[in-house]
């Protein structure tokens, strides 16, 4: 039966989810991650079986898109499973789509198994064409691997959205390069502004990478002619058409507080706390009730239900004030970006 949908204080419907199924990586990207991780013990994770029940507990609840994200989404074991126990909730029509992003290490392993589970859309992060930065940015990824595995995946027929966080000094000379490459591929490109996550990483550092997206864009300006599109995703991106292409090019702002009025998600963190808000501390632990209630979900709907009554109505990350008070003490890696 139906369950009345997922209404936040601020009218917004809760129709997108994050799940992020583990804080592993086979990558340690410097705005990410520190060299030395500590990684969760796995007793902490939700298990297989628990990703599915919360998944389906708000696919239940009106949720039609879900993003199964990380860590790496595709290290951790036996997660084709998982996507597998998705398919029948597109089969069903509750859900719209399945969809994943992933850092394209393992996806040349994985494309046609997921294409097969009913993904048919990939987002992969990508922030340099050139190997050896590739290895400097990621510490430890292989380039060719990625490349395989973005050509994997097209020949599954999935479509391929590149993500690249803009990183002033590191991966500027390459706008023209990675737009063209794109353009080449048949990718969608969305630029992403880095964001100050993770304790080491909201430093002078991090600062001094800021590459805000307005620049890029005016650059993009000068070669190109760009199309805004009235596309929203009720997250923080806005797109562009490049008419000299044909190819859309996304702008995620996360710093700008211009989409938190049309936000329709949350995201789960591999250990089940729910964050409501992607700049805010507050969470609900669905563990809890799942791990409680093994055989009844109802008390982790109503857990469920509870938290997106204390949803914030925006957010609070802000660079201008250049100070630790608008940081976030965790990583992206935790609540999966
Ligand atoms: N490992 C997968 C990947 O890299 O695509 C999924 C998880 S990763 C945390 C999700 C996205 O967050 C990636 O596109 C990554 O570039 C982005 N990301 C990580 N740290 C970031 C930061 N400090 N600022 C902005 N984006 C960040
Ligand atoms: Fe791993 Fe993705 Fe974080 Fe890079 S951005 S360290 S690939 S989780």
């Amino acid at each position: 039966m139906r369950q009345d949908p997922l209404i936040d204080p601020f009218q917004r419907p809760i129709t997108y989810l994050r799940l992020s199924v583990t804080d592993r990586c086979d990558f340690r990207c410097t705005y990410c991650m520190s060299e030395d991780m500590t990684f969760l013990p796995k007793k902490d994770l939700l298990s297989l079986e628990e990703l599915d029940r919360v998944a389906s507990a708000f696919i239940g609840l009106g949720v039609r898109k879900l993003r199964v994200t990380g860590g790496e989404p595709l290290v951790r074991r036996d997660i084709l499973t998982f996507f597998r126990k998705m398919t029948r909730h597109l089969e069903s029509g509750a859900l719209d789509e399945l969809t994943l992003t992933t850092n394209g290490s393992q996806l040349a392993r994985f494309a046609g198994d997921l294409a097969a589970a009913g993904v048919r859309r990939v987002n992969v992060s990508l922030d340099t064409l050139d190997a050896d930065r590739f290895r400097a940015l990621t510490r430890r990824g292989d380039l060719a691997k990625v490349m395989a595995g973005i050509d994997a995946a097209q020949a599954a027929g999935l479509r391929v959205k590149l993500n690249a966080v803009a990183l002033k000094g590191v991966n500027e000379d390459e706008l023209f390069s990675l737009t063209e490459f794109c353009a080449d591929r048949g990718l969608d490109l969305t630029w992403i502004e880095v964001m100050p996550m993770g304790e080491d990483i909201g430093s002078e550092d991090r600062l001094g990478q800021y590459w805000p997206l307005d620049d890029l864009r005016a650059r993009l300006a000068e070669r190109y002619t760009l199309t805004p599109l009235a596309e929203r995703t009720g997250g923080p991106a806005r797109f562009v058409r490049l008419e000299e292409t044909g190819q859309k090019i996304g702008f995620i702002t996360p710093l700008t507080h211009n989409f938190c009025e049309s936000c329709n998600r949350v995201r789960l963190t591999c250990t089940g706390e729910l964050f409501m808000c992607l700049g805010q501390e507050d969470r609900a632990d669905l563990r809890a009730a799942l791990r409680a209630h093994p055989d009844d979900d109802a008390p982790l709907v109503e857990a469920i239900r509870d938290a997106i009554r204390h949803k914030p109505k925006g957010h609070d990350f802000d660079y201008s004030r250049q100070r630790a008070d608008g940081q976030m003490p965790r990583h992206m890696s935790h609540t999966g970006g």
